[in-house]
């Protein structure tokens, strides 16, 4: 794939820019080219789009369709019309084709159908939860929704490898699972072949791609919860199941190294602002009053994605496509000779939420003696949010990313296996516990590959039904047995640490 020099311009009724109506500082690095693309309706530059008379000889008009903004953030490019962009310089780098989903509820062969249709071969697919890992009928009573939705779904087929994942698939849990067997996978693990769940929270990479995730909904009466439940779950065992704690954020927001990707279920709170509110407003009124209590989403996410500072941010849940561009060094100053993008009539419905009242407190200071040092993030985060898998609906986006070590496999990401055992003992400087983790990590653990160790631990329920001679009418009625997972003893091995 082709990275681009560009600057961008603003065009008025279709037309390129006049000579003044170019944007400063708006071209420059692929990173800055990315955050740009992460903000708009994504429309791929290709070389056979740009190159028509020759990348470098003749620089090339490409349009992207920009989304509204606000006139009180112009920096984020939001603007109504059309950006144009000045290819200036072209070069070749090694780029990955990473597809997003957002909601999968059990969809697996209709997502893939799709994705080989529009896209043919991919090299990452990333889903943003209510996965449905549904191994047999049992699972089904592990779900937190009414008897009437539960359905098996395709994933079984790929439990029983009937059918094996297309693409390397990377998933995170949301409010809708098969809550007993994500928890035998606390820490990660292969669902299936080729399907790699990143657990309650973690991080892993593939070809340089650092890529973390945090599973579950935020609910405020069990974020300081431990994590009691186990099979078979009551009625708030079911769902407190799925909510996400604050031992997780907090390993989370312990993160340094520079991270490329990072999913959530639900939407970062206040990220709505970031994006074309009206247009959500209008598409999803029924958002309006959350959404003015700066309530929609999660605010610990929020938190972490001001703490970790990804280059993009990927959400479901809410069953929309909503993009929005979150700059983090607000105190950077809008340059005065900048064009003012001052074209929409105004927001009269914004809603200032720089400040959430409910803003979580990471009690990080409690068990840090010195300041944090700072992570080193980016200096955007690009923030999609997509739909479910039904006919007509936005729920699968294509994303080119630029990665440095085309032959990584998928690995364990070795700050986080640090934090993990940081956190797993008591300390008082836990950064300084970190990189002392970090030498045991690296003079301990040389294979940081993840193994290909999926074993199909539970069976159809025809297959259980002759073993224990109980008939199936009834075995469908149980929840499933909690069963030690040889991939999470193995981890716990590896890293010294004992299962929480
Ligand atoms: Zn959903």
């Amino acid at each position: 794939m082709l990275t681009f020099t560009y600057t961008a311009g603003l065009g008025l009724q279709g037309q390129p820019p006049e000579n003044n109506n170019w944007l400063r500082n708006a071209g420059g690095s692929p990173l800055h080219h990315r955050a740009l693309r992460g903000s708009n309706e994504y429309i791929p530059i290709t070389s056979s789009e740009a190159s028509p008379g020759g990348l470098g000889a003749c620089p090339q008009l490409v349009t992207l369709t920009a989304h509204a903004g606000s006139r009180s953030r112009p920096d984020i490019y939001s603007l109504h019309g059309t950006i144009f962009i000045l290819i200036q310089q072209a070069e070749e780098v090694t780029g990955m084709k990473v597809v997003v989903e957002g909601c999968c509820h059990g969809q697996l062969n209709s997502i893939y159908d799709e994705i080989s249709r529009r896209y043919g071969s991919v090299d990452l697919v990333l889903i943003c939860g209510d996965f449905q890992a549904m191994r047999n009928e049992q699972d089904l009573n592990c779900m937190a929704c009414p008897p009437k939705y539960r359905a098996m779904g395709d994933f079984r087929q790929y439990h029983t490898g009937e059918r094996k994942a297309p693409y390397l698939t990377i998933v995170i849990g949301g409010n809708h699972e098969s809550s007993c067997y994500m928890q035998e996978l606390f820490y990660g693990g292969w669902l299936a072949p080729n399907i790699y769940y990143l657990g309650a929270a973690g991080v892993v990479q593939f070809r340089g791609l650092r890529v973390g995730g945090l599973s579950g909904i935020y609910n405020p009466h069990s974020f300081d919860k431990p994590h009691y439940e186990r099979v078979p779950y009551d009625r708030n065992a079911e769902r407190s199941v799925f909510h996400v704690r604050r031992t997780e954020v907090q390993r989370l927001a312990l993160i340094r190294e520079r991270m490329d990707v990072m999913m959530s279920h639900d939407w970062p709170a206040g990220i709505d602002q970031y994006g074309n509110l009206n247009w959500l407003l209008k598409a999803k009124p029924f958002f309006k009053a959350d959404i003015e209590k700066g309530m929609l989403g999660s605010p610990p996410a929020m938190e972490l994605l001001k703490t970790i500072k990804p280059a993009y941010w990927f959400s479901a849940h809410l069953h929309v496509r909503y993009p929005a561009l979150y700059t983090h060094d607000a105190k950077a100053k809008i340059n005065e000779d900048e064009i003012e993008l001052d074209l929409d009539d105004g927001n009269p419905d914004e809603i200032t939420l720089d400040e959430n009242p409910d803003q979580i407190d990471l009690d990080l200071e409690a068990e840090v003696d010195e300041t944090p040092p700072t992570p080193t993030g980016y200096p955007r985060t690009s923030f999609l949010a997509l739909d479910k898998c039904l006919p007509r609906r936005k729920f699968l986006e294509l994303i080119n990313i630029d990665v440095d070590q085309p032959d990584q496999p998928l690995s364990y990401d070795p700050e986080w296996l640090a934090i993990l055992r940081a956190t797993h003992k008591t300390n008082t400087d836990l950064f300084n516990q970190i990189d002392i983790e970090l030498k045991w990590i690296n003079s301990n653990i040389s294979d940081l590959k993840i193994p290909d160790n999926f074993k199909q631990l539970t069976k159809p329920l025809n297959e259980l039904a002759e073993e224990t001679n109980i008939p199936p009418s009834q075995l469908r009625t149980y929840q499933p047995q909690m069963q030690n997972n040889n991939q999470t003893d193995a981890f716990c091995n590896l890293i010294e640490i004992k299962t929480d």
